[in-house]
C-alpha cells in the first residue's frame, strides 16, 4: 500500500477470510502503523473467532493501548450473512470449503441515485428542486401542475457493480446460486491441473477449476491469484484458465482493472 501511495487511513473495514498465516499475518503491523500514525477512528474487523484472541494477546504482551478502537465482528461458519450494510453497499459472506473455517465476501453496490442532467440546469431551479428531481419526484407548481418532470431532468445512473472474493477453497459448483452475474470474481488458483491431487489434498483450486466456476457463475471478469510458489512463470497458469474462460487476468499487485 505504501508502494502504491494508498493511505492506510482510508481503510475502515478489513475482511479476513480465514486464519491461515498468509491471509492475516500482516494485520498486526498494519494495526500498529495506524496507531503510530495517530489514527482515531474505529477500525472494523470481520473474521472467524480467534483473530480477536490473537490480537488481544499481541497487544497485551507488548503492553500497547491503541489510540483508536477495534470493533471485532465474528462471522458464522457455513452460513451466508450480511455482515456490513451502509448507504452505498452490502457485504455478504460466501461460505467456502477449505482446511479450516473459511469465507469469501460478496461486495454489492446499491442502486445509485438518478443523476441531474447538467445541460438542463436553469437559474430558476432551486437546489431543493434538484434534489427532489433526483429522488424521481416531479416538481409541482402552486396549482398542482407539473413544472419539472423528473424524467426530463435526470439521467439514469450507471448500474450497480458487484465483486465476489473467493479464497481459499476447493472448487464449489453451488457458488453460482450466490454470485451469479457478478461483474468481477476473484478466485484462487493455487495449482494447475497437473497438480490436481495436491489441490484436492490441500483443499485448493486449480486455474481450470477457477475458470469453470467463473463460467458457471456467468461472471463478467475473472481474476485468479494465490499461486503456488512453484510457478515462477505464471503464463501457463493464465493460459489454463483462459482456455475455459477467456476474460481472465492474473491478480498481480499494483495492477488495476476497469469494470
Ligand atoms: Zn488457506
Ligand atoms: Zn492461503
Amino acid at each position: 500500500m505504501a508502494r502504491y501511495n494508498i493511505s492506510i487511513h482510508k481503510i475502515n473495514h478489513i475482511f479476513i477470510s480465514h486464519l491461515h498465516g498468509d491471509h492475516y499475518l500482516g494485520l498486526t503491523g498494519l494495526i500498529f502503523s495506524m496507531h503510530l500514525q495517530r489514527r482515531e477512528s474505529d477500525l472494523h474487523l470481520y473474521s472467524f473467532k480467534g483473530l480477536d484472541e490473537i490480537l488481544t494477546t499481541q497487544l497485551k504482551h507488548s503492553r500497547s493501548v491503541l489510540n483508536y478502537k477495534i470493533i471485532f465482528h465474528p462471522m458464522t461458519e457455513g452460513r451466508r450473512e450480511i455482515i456490513l450494510e451502509d448507504d452505498v453497499l452490502t457485504v455478504e459472506t460466501i461460505p467456502l470449503e477449505h482446511k479450516i473455517s473459511t469465507s469469501g465476501f460478496l461486495f454489492r453496490e446499491k442502486s445509485r441515485a438518478l443523476k441531474f442532467d447538467k445541460t438542463k440546469l436553469k437559474k430558476e431551479i432551486s437546489l431543493q428542486e434538484i434534489l427532489q428531481l433526483k429522488r424521481g419526484e416531479d416538481v409541482l407548481d402552486m396549482q398542482g401542475h407539473i413544472r419539472y418532470r423528473s424524467s426530463d431532468y435526470t439521467l439514469s445512473p450507471s448500474p450497480p457493480l458487484s465483486y465476489a472474493y473467493c479464497s481459499d477453497t476447493r472448487p464449489l459448483d453451488h457458488l453460482a446460486e450466490q454470485i451469479n452475474g457478478a461483474d468481477l470474481l476473484y478466485h484462487e488458483a493455487t495449482f494447475m491441473e497437473e497438480e490436481k491431487s495436491k489441490a484436492e489434498e490441500t483443499r485448493h483450486s486449480t486455474a481450470a477449476d477457477a475458470a469453470t466456476i467463473a463460467m458457471k457463475c456467468n461472471v463478467k471478469k475473472l481474476l485468479i491469484g494465490h499461486f503456488s510458489a512453484r510457478y515462477k512463470d505464471l503464463t501457463p497458469v493464465l493460459e489454463e484458465a483462459q482456455k475455459i474462460f477467456r476474460n481472465t487476468s492474473l491478480a498481480i499487485e499494483g495492477e488495476s482493472f476497469d469494470l
